[in-house]
């Protein structure tokens, strides 16, 4: 792993306007369920957006956004946030980026914000990169560290190398990986207001949404679990797959990872592929069973804190990112330290 400096991207002008900012402060686009919920990664979100030590104002969009907005008053303390604003219109509905970019970069016309962050989350990358055209800003992305309001680290690469960026450009727009990140402490913000901001109605849409079809397993989202289960191609079915993995993951309220190798070969839903073209998660534990840990495999979990694997090679490559390793059939592991740890939580 090694470091780049990269610097540079000039200002911005576009049309009449121009996008830069004489006062330093942070909108923060903060995640919820179409229904409504607060996304565990808003408080991820708002924890790095203080490192820009800018005042931040949260903005919630949808129709429902009202109450994850309350949510995050009554469930958070983020000492530095003066204010929420809620975008309410229908037409916000599915965060449709063809609705929500412009909303954003209307509000970033002027003086009023110097940074707007936003989660690496599928609505963060369908939003940004549209944002960014849209008043012809260089977005940075998958940033993992903020070391000063203009200064950033992210991965490039797959991960393989970390470049850190500075960037002279009069706005700054950023996606944060939420995992590379702690969550702001539990509390109430009493004092902090909730404004509704005017839409303008666009009507005249050449998209419109038709429908969701989402995996739901009642297990912990892949994206924000604090413990995963993940398996590869040592599962020889999806029956052994799910046999061996769902008790493990059962006893410690785990959520199913894989490999793409498993995907592949119909272990699972690809829902669960973790890596470079899946899921990038940082849990407190990740359990790899029957994965070599290819570098496309690392590049979406080597920032677990406790990497425990479980291989009968023992020169697989996971081995050395590993920090507990496991050497044996995982058919036999598996079963048995499902067992040791129900009976060490009775
Ligand atoms: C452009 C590109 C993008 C990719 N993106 C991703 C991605 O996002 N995510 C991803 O995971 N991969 C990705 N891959 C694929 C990646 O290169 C690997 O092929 C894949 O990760 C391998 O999966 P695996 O570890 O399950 O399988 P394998 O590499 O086949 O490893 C299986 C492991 O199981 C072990 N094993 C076998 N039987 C047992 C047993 N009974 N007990 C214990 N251990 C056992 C073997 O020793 C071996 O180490 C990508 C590849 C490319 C080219």
């Amino acid at each position: 792993m090694f470091k780049l400096a990269v610097r540079g991207v000039v200002p911005i002008r576009q049309g009449s306007f121009v996008y830069s900012s004489r006062f330093a402060s942070t909108l923060a686009l903060i995640e919820t369920s179409v229904d409504g919920k607060l996304d565990a990664s808003g408080a991820n979100l708002l924890y790095a957006a203080k490192k820009l030590n800018n005042p931040i104002t949260a903005l919630f969009v949808g129709p429902n956004a009202s109450a994850a907005a309350q949510e995050l008053k009554n469930s958070f303390k983020c000492e530095d946030l003066n204010k929420i604003i809620v975008a309410k219109d229908e037409s916000l509905k599915n965060f449709l980026p063809e609705n929500v970019s412009p909303l954003i970069a209307d509000l970033l016309k002027g003086d009023t914000y110097s940074h707007f962050v936003v989660t690496s989350s599928s609505m963060g990358k369908n939003i940004l990169p549209r944002l960014a055209a849209m008043i012809d800003n260089q977005p940075i992305c998958d940033v993992i560290e903020i070391q000063s309001p203009n200064k950033f680290v992210r991965p490039i690469y797959a991960g393989n190398a970390i470049a850190t960026i500075e960037s002279s450009q009069p706005k700054q727009l950023i996606s944060v990986r939420a995992s590379a990140f702690d969550s702001i402490e539990e509390g109430k913000m009493e004092s902090v207001d909730i404004e509704d901001v005017p839409i303008k109605a666009n009507d005249h849409l050449p998209i419109k949404w038709v429908s969701a079809n989402l995996t739901t397993t009642g297990r912990p989202d892949l994206g924000s679990a604090k413990t995963i289960v993940s398996g590869g191609r040592a599962f020889k079915d999806k029956e052994s797959f799910e046999k061996y993995l769902k008790p493990l993951a059962d006893t410690l309220n785990a959520a199913i990872g894989a490999t793409r190798a498993a995907v592949d070969n119909g272990l699972c839903d690809n829902s669960l592929q973790i890596g470079q073209t899946g899921k990038i998660v940082a849990p407190n534990l990740y359990f790899a069973v029957g994965i070599s840990g290819a570098v496309q495999h690392l590049a979406g979990m080597r920032d677990s804190n406790t990497i425990v694997a479980i291989n009968n090679d023992p020169d697989a490559p996971i081995f050395k990112n590993a920090t507990y390793g496991l050497e044996g059939d995982a058919l036999k592991i598996v079963p048995e330290l499902t067992e040791k740890i129900k009976a060490a939580q009775k």
